[in-house]
């Protein structure tokens, strides 16, 4: 599969002697985006091994990957079930743009409480959803285990050895353990987490084979899903001055943030930058849905 990197044209960027590329894994499919797919690709061939015929995971009610595991389901002919967090949801889902698109691609739901799916990994849980759903396979929330860090480790290329540094949001933690364990001795990863909390170097440590990696997380903006009107604002203007659209959730926050690490002059002058654009862009409708709400600024579509 070829994806492009491409160069990030603007002034400042010149003027700081910076070069910055983006790998463009959002165009890989319109809704299993960027790093989705690379997550679900072992995983999916895993299943078939396994003759099974059913994919069980479990996300909130924007999750990029609920919506991935939908639509990859559909493609390779697997039956979908979604375990969704929040009771609330069961009757009004369909005001939900995420949800609409998973259940389009056939994904049956089951709404469990915030109590309930706190306890999705416990094996009380597990049996509860196999004597209703009968054998599946489960994919994590957020979809990382060993088979989606090796999906995740050929987002990399050969090529891409040029780069300085490596950029990458981090949900759970997968895709950046993919991308340091394909990354060149003489490369940095850096990571920018879209949530508060110290258990993400342990998560990642889990599967990451290397040393040559940190997270940068100041760029969250209050937590998970969080935003406001400075990084609406950036998204917006990064659209207009260079055709690439952004996340709010995730890819927003990362380029707010190289943006920002830039502009305090964090890289010596003629360092490359590779970030990756992770996908997410199915989350823009339902975050749209909620500014409106807030009676915030909209991001542009
Ligand atoms: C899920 C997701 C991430 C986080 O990936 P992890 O492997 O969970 O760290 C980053 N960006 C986008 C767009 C995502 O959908």
């Amino acid at each position: 599969m070829f994806v492009p990197n491409q160069k990030i044209d603007l002034p400042f960027l010149e003027e700081k002697g910076v070069t910055l590329y983006i790998k463009r894994e959002d165009t890989i499919h319109p809704h299993i985006s960027g790093n989705k797919y690379r997550k679900l690709k072992y995983n999916l061939l895993e299943a078939k091994q396994q003759n099974h015929t059913t994919l069980l995971t479990f996300g909130g009610a924007f999750s990029n990957h609920i919506a991935a595991t939908a639509c990859a389901g559909k493609e390779t002919g697997f039956k979908t079930i979604g375990v969704i967090r929040g009771e609330e949801l069961k009757d009004n889902w369909q005001g939900n743009p995420t949800l609409k698109l998973a259940h389009e691609h056939g994904m049956e739901f089951h709404f469990v409480s915030r109590s309930d799916y706190r306890k999705k990994n416990e094996k009380e849980f597990t049996e509860e959803l196999e004597s209703l759903f009968g054998r599946f396979y489960c994919l994590p929330e957020g979809g990382t285990n060993a088979q989606a860090v090796k999906g995740c480790e050929e987002i990399l290329t050969e090529a891409d050895a040029v780069f300085d540094f490596i950029c990458s949001c981090v949900g759970t933690g997968g895709t950046i353990a993919g991308l340091i364990n394909s990354a060149q001795g003489h490369q940095t990863v850096w990571g920018f987490p879209a949530l508060k909390g110290d258990f993400l170097k342990e998560d990642i440590r889990k599967f990451a084979r290397n040393e040559n990696w940190n997270l940068i997380s100041d760029y969250h903006f209050g937590g998970y899903a969080k935003v406001d009107a400075s990084l609406i604002d950036f998204i917006n203007t990064f659209k207009k001055e260079t055709g690439i659209p952004l996340d709010p959730i995730y890819t927003g926050k990362m380029l707010f943030g190289i943006f920002d690490l830039i502009k305090k002059d964090t890289f010596k002058k003629g360092t490359q930058i590779l970030a990756i654009h992770t996908g997410g862009l199915q989350g823009i409708q339902g975050m749209n849905l909620a500014l409106k709400k807030r009676n915030l600024p909209l991001l542009d579509i």
